[in-house]
């Protein structure tokens, strides 16, 4: 069989970027085309050696940055004999890696395909809009590191998620910037002949076309399908232009196109999934092309759908239940009445399996329903999440009593390599034991942090600080200059942003349920927290969907205080949270905040990555935190539901300041003999050893390995 799951045409876009290079620097050119650079010791320093300043303008974008450097940079880099032999040991360390034989009970011919709508792969991939996207890139490196054989399929957005700016008045508005797929470390699929491999899908009623472009994400395939391509008409390659298009029309083409197009794809890639993992419900008609020989050959939409079933897997993530996405049933037959015909199965068979109640006419298509209905397993992302999950969808298993209901958990995990600083990495490096960074899981593993001297934590942690509060000066000029405010505010956190002041972070989605509220809830007690003689600095980012008017007011509510001098100058709104700004946020904060209204959040993951980086965290007691949290590691809120909303954020604002003003500042401003704060550094030590174990991604994939994607369900 030729092979044409688009290696060879990787190859080949790394050897036609190499020609264009003085020739020293052809090992850089391959390093660009698998983001396994990305979280290699040193990765982005090769591409930073060659002009730090384009790297950034190009987005970190590696390929970019070859193309575009002037070819003077390129010359210096050519003749620079300590960078050449840095590449060198870069492309043998990545080569070893991809080397390595698979290391799992998995067969490698028959691998998991991992089926997504967004990928926070890296800030140059821009396919992704927040924690969904996060972990499902931290997902695939894990499974890279842990050799387990695994595909992932999602769409190439030509517009991707909408970036955000903020007015003086504090309102959010969304721009789009046009991705241009040749510059990606991506390369389009094509049979050998230079014609690129397609599939077509049917979608409403016209057959739409999409090529796919396969990204490497260390030993993991990421094939990703794009429908801007001159068969279709423009509606039809729009389907692949926005992530989470709010218009239904679009949604279902999207996850038709994912679901059986992405399925179509693997097929006519020549690769055969063992198991096929549904991460959300988007990607939920999949099955139903598993099934599709079954479907021609006149079997029933549910007997079809049986072996489809027994390889599919299913993750949810989304306890709010507006998250859910359910459509008109008139909407999803448009959508799929061209399927329905082409692989002759019933429309009302389909819509039965996306209803709670499946006789219930008038109840629309829920793709949660749909793929809890497909699949073998199905699991939530946190303990708790799991008792939300059941109590949600136990309708879908009538007479079944709540502790029956055959939904499971796997706690999510970090991808500790892609998320921890280097201060800290490179401390954990002289003090953990043996090959630390592959056996993050091992609880024995990080023993070793308590043979880290005060000063020397203490030392990293604050180092850590610094080079962010040295960002947040730089940003928040730029970002004040560019709401156009006045001159005094502009400059104000700069001048008093200080790498010794207790530096709280709170970075996410907007959404309503998050509650950022919270910290304006009582302006007074906010002020005199800020204002006190225990010094704190706050910065924060997020976007708003576009259509969520309410969260967009929230964000407004947290200007209306930017009057006050204090509020201008210790609180920082970074615009356009993305995956970089995540990244410094996480390592620079002392203190990870995190507000949401239980049992809302099901899991939460940046507070993991702020673990990872030695970070305290201050959160409500749900989702992840609330396995996590045993009165040692971190500061908890009360994690109850109260039906009355109102009567609970008023409490959780006040139980806040409490703990801040109590037990947070006190630890971090009481200092010993050496000047250390030493409660402090036990609470962090305490942190890293109870909790670096337990929300690394190296143990997500273990449970994924032996759980759900096992043989036998
Ligand atoms: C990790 C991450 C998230 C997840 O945030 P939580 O609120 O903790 O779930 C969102 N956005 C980005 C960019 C991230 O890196």
């Amino acid at each position: 069989m030729i092979v044409r799951d688009g290696t060879t045409d990787v190859i080949r876009a790394a050897a036609d970027l190499a020609e264009r290079l003085p020739e020293p620097l052809a090992p850089l050119a391959r390093i660009a085309f698998n983001y396994r650079w990305s979280w290699l010791p040193g990765g982005a320093e090769l591409f930073r050696a060659i002009d730090a300043d384009r790297f950034e303008l190009c987005g970190q974008n590696p390929v970019r940055l070859l193309q575009e450097a002037s070819a003077r940079a390129l010359r210096r880099a050519a003749c620079d004999k300590n960078l050449l032999d840095r590449a060198a040991a870069g492309e043998a360390a990545i080569r070893a890696d991809l080397d390595r034989p698979p290391a799992s009970e998995i067969d490698p011919d028959h691998p998991v395909a991992f089926l997504c709508a967004e990928y926070g792969v890296h800030l140059s991939l821009p396919i992704y809009s927040g924690g969904l996207g996060a972990l499902a890139g931290d997902l695939l490196k894990e499974a890279s590191d842990r050799a387990i054989p695994m595909v992932a399929v999602g769409l190439m957005y030509r517009k991707g998620y909408f970036r955000q700016r903020i007015d003086a008045g504090g309102w959010q508005h969304e721009y789009w910037i046009d991705t241009d797929p040749p510059r990606l470390p991506a390369a389009l699929v094509t049979d050998g002949d230079e014609h690129p491999v397609t599939v077509e899908v049917p979608i409403s009623d016209t057959v739409v076309t999409a090529q796919i472009w396969r990204v490497e994400v260390g030993r993991v395939p990421l094939f990703l399908l794009d429908t801007a391509v001159p068969e279709n008409d423009p509606v039809g390659r729009w389907i692949t232009g926005r992530l989470y298009e709010a218009d239904a029309e679009t949604r279902l083409a999207q996850y038709v196109l994912l679901g059986v197009g992405g399925v179509r794809a693997l097929r006519a890639l020549g690769i055969e999934p063992g198991v096929l993992h549904l991460n959300e419900g988007h990607a939920a008609l999949a099955p139903l092309e598993l099934a599709s020989g079954a479907l021609r050959n006149g079997e029933p939409l549910a007997q079809a759908l049986a072996s489809a079933r027994a390889r599919t897997v299913f993750t949810t993530h989304t306890p709010v239940p507006a998250g859910n996405d359910c459509y008109p049933a008139g909407a999803v037959t448009r959508a799929t009445g061209r399927l329905a015909r082409e692989l002759s199965y019933d429309q009302d068979d389909l819509l039965a399996l996306g209803r709670t109640h499946p006789e219930d006419s008038s109840e629309p298509f829920g793709v949660t329903q749909a793929a809890l209905r497909s699949s073998r397993s199905a699991n939530a992302v946190s303990r708790r999440h799991e008792g939300v999950a059941r109590d949600m969808w136990s309708a879908l298993w009538p007479g079944w009593p709540p502790e029956r209901v055959p939904i499971g958990h796997v706690t999510n995990g970090v991808h500790v390599p892609t998320w921890i600083g280097t201060p800290m990495r490179e401390l954990l490096d002289r003090h953990l034991e043996g090959d630390w960074i592959a056996n993050t899981a091992d609880p024995r593993t990080w023993r070793g942090v308590d043979r880290i001297a005060d000063e020397e934590l203490w030392a990293v942690r604050g180092r850590q600080r610094a080079e962010l509060v040295s960002f947040i000066r730089a940003r928040s000029v730029a970002d004040r200059l560019g709401r156009g405010d006045v001159r005094e505010y502009v400059e104000a956190a700069a001048r008093a942003f200080d790498e010794n002041v207790l530096t709280l972070g709170f970075a996410r989605r907007v959404a309503t349920y998050k509650r950022l509220d919270l910290l304006t809830r009582d302006p007074e007690e906010t002020l005199a927290l800020l204002g006190g003689d225990r010094p704190v600095q706050v910065v924060l980012a997020g976007k708003a969907h576009p259509r969520d008017d309410e969260a967009k007011r929230a964000l407004q509510r947290l200007f209306g205080l930017k009057g006050a001098r204090i509020i201008a100058e210790r609180v920082v709104f970074l615009d356009d949270y993305d995956l970089a700004t995540a990244a410094r946020l996480v390592r620079g904060c002392d203190v990870w905040l995190n507000l949401p209204r239980p049992p809302l959040e099901a899991s939460g993951t940046s507070g993991m990555k702020s673990v990872m980086n030695g970070g305290l965290q201050v959160s409500v007691l749900d989702g992840w935190w609330a396995e996590a949290y045993d009165g040692e590691n971190g500061w908890a809120l009360p994690g109850e539901v109260d039906a009355d909303p109102d009567s609970q954020d008023e409490r959780d604002t006040a139980a806040l300041h409490e703990v801040m003003r109590e037990e947070v500042l006190p630890a971090f401003y009481e200092r010993g003999v050496h000047g250390l704060p030493e409660a402090w550094l036990q609470r962090m030590r305490a942190s890293l050893r109870s909790l670096g174990p337990r929300f690394s991604a190296t143990r997500m994939l273990a449970e994924y390995a032996a759980g759900p994607y096992h043989n036998t369900p």
